[in-house]
């Protein structure tokens, strides 16, 4: 197959092609003396692209916004959303850029979304920029996240510089270059339907519909359907979330994707020690955005995004679509569980057993992610060896060890499948703080990469990176992060 230069891109701009009051044009504003600090392959092989071309100066041209890509039409999009809770009229891309939609070979498009690139109509009091802490953070995260089978967003590359940035501190600015198949939130919705914009919100759920849910057939029932897709996806997400052990930390609807993607990584966090009430954002006093809480939220997110829609699908049967919610994400949460358990039928007392577990992993403070590998070097033979001490764990691994002789499950099948299904590495804050530290205090990247391979192959056992998938020095488990970025 024939690879592509970067100005070979083949772009289809379909956002752009929108009506006016949905974006803003406007260019990147560059930085001086950018420089690569990484890229990944296999985003690039998304876009069809000769990887070579990742260590051109036009690569870094391009993606530091000092150059345009030929074929790109940037723009900021616009939309609104309710965060923390409230709402708020005034957000859109306020420092990322829509450079354009590039179309694979295999037909798939790909939104390039430039973050970090500079003030724009949206950008209220704020600079427009993003430091090279929380792209790195970013980056690797959403790469871990679709190695581990999460819908997500991608990252191509992170462009850095010696540009200040001030937050707590002064920082260097950076860019990472975003992929998805779109950028459309909840918020795009919201933000036509609080401002009366009945036409317009009708275009967006027409043009979202055409171009990324085909399978909808034409008809009176499209946006109820839509909005059904929406809601079902959405409960798959926060159900992978959950069973994963991952919190995203701000689930505002201008962060959730009608996709059902996982987009925005801010002060996401991947838990250490189990506990239901961790909260990552350390802005987030109350805990609104709290581990337990995940379902909760996008449940509660469903109910602005189904109003939103009141013009073109009636409150009741947009009621409807949002209850089904809670069905879907229980079946969907407890089918990930039984996986996780090895389990392969599902019996009534299997939601006691996972209760069970995870009451006993909190008692433990025990790490969420090792504690279900280990389980799969559990034998059902041997009733003497067993993960914790406690009588209480001794007596669930009874249950469960009868639970698999019921089913006739033979040890070294299901440990084979467990490790499929648990992975050995995610990406521990200690883990992203020792490559951010790394490139911020040293500009060795080194980390990054390192870190980036490890992360996609989670479920594989590569010994010699061991240290990789050890619980976090004491002080730096369930690290909670500052929001600024
Ligand atoms: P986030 O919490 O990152 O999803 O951001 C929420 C809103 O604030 C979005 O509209 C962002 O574009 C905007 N925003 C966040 N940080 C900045 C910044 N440094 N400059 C401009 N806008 C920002
Ligand atoms: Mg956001």
């Amino acid at each position: 197959m024939n690879l592509r230069k970067l100005h070979e891109l083949s772009f289809d701009n379909t956002y752009k092609r929108l009506p006016e009051d949905f974006y803003d044009p406007v260019s990147p504003a560059g930085f001086q003396n950018p420089h690569l600090v990484a890229f990944n392959l296999d985003a690039m092989e998304l876009l069809d692209l000769d990887p070579n071309e990742a260590l051109t100066p036009e690569f870094v041209e391009y993606f530091s916004g000092r150059k345009p890509l030929p074929g790109s039409e940037p723009l900021a999009m616009y939309y609104t959303g309710h965060q923390f809770g409230v709402y708020n009229p005034d957000i859109g891309d306020g420092r990322a850029i829509l450079l354009g939609e590039v179309r694979n070979r295999k037909g798939e498009k790909w939104d390039l979304h430039l973050k970090g690139s500079g003030r724009t109509r949206y950008s209220r009091v704020f600079d427009g920029r993003a430091v090279l802490r929380s792209t790195i953070r970013e980056y690797l995260c959403s790469e871990a996240m679709y190695a581990l089978g999460i819908p997500t967003t991608r990252a191509l590359c992170i462009i850095g510089s010696d540009e200040k940035v001030e937050r707590e501190s002064t920082e260097r600015g950076a860019m990472m270059l975003r992929m998805s198949p779109s950028h459309v939130r909840f918020g795009s919705f919201e933000a036509f339907h609080y401002t009366g914009r009945e036409d317009s919100l009708k275009i967006l759920a027409d043009y979202t519909i055409s171009e990324y849910f085909p399978e909808i057939k034409e008809g009176e029932k499209k946006y109820r359907d839509f909005l059904y897709e929406v809601v079902d996806r959405t409960a798959v997400l926060a159900a992978l979330w959950q069973a994963l052990g991952f919190t995203h930390g701000v689930m505002n609807t201008d962060n959730m994707s009608v996709l059902g993607l996982t987009i925005d990584y801010g002060p996401f966090g991947f838990m250490e020690e189990y506990d239901p009430g961790y909260t990552p954002n350390h802005s987030d006093h109350f805990g609104r955005y709290s581990f337990e809480n995940q379902s909760g939220i996008a449940f509660w997110n469903l109910g602005k995004f189904a109003n939103s829609l009141v013009s073109i699908v009636p409150s009741e049967e947009a009621m409807q679509a949002v209850g089904e919610f809670k069905n879907t994400y229980s079946q969907y949460y407890f089918e990930r569980m039984r996986e996780k358990l090895g389990l392969k039928t599902s019996q009534k007392n299997d939601g006691e057993l996972i209760k069970r577990l995870l009451q006993i992993m909190q008692d433990e403070k025990a790490d969420y992610t090792n504690t279900f590998r280990a389980l799969s070097d559990l034998s059902t033979g041997d009733e003497n060896i067993n993960i914790f001490k406690s009588e209480a764990f001794r007596e669930w691994a009874h249950l469960y060890r009868t639970r698999l002789k019921d089913e006739h499950s033979a040890d070294n099948e299901r440990k084979i499948y467990m490790e499929t299904v648990n992975p050995k590495f995610v990406l521990r804050n200690s883990l992203a703080e020792k490559a951010i530290r790394k490139a911020v205090d040293e500009h060795d990247y080194s980390e990054i990469e390192r870190l980036h391979n490890i992360l996609r192959n989670p479920y594989s056992e590569q010994p010699e990176y061991d240290e990789y998938s050890k619980f976090s020095p004491e002080g730096t488990k369930n690290l909670v992060i500052s929001c600024s970025s």
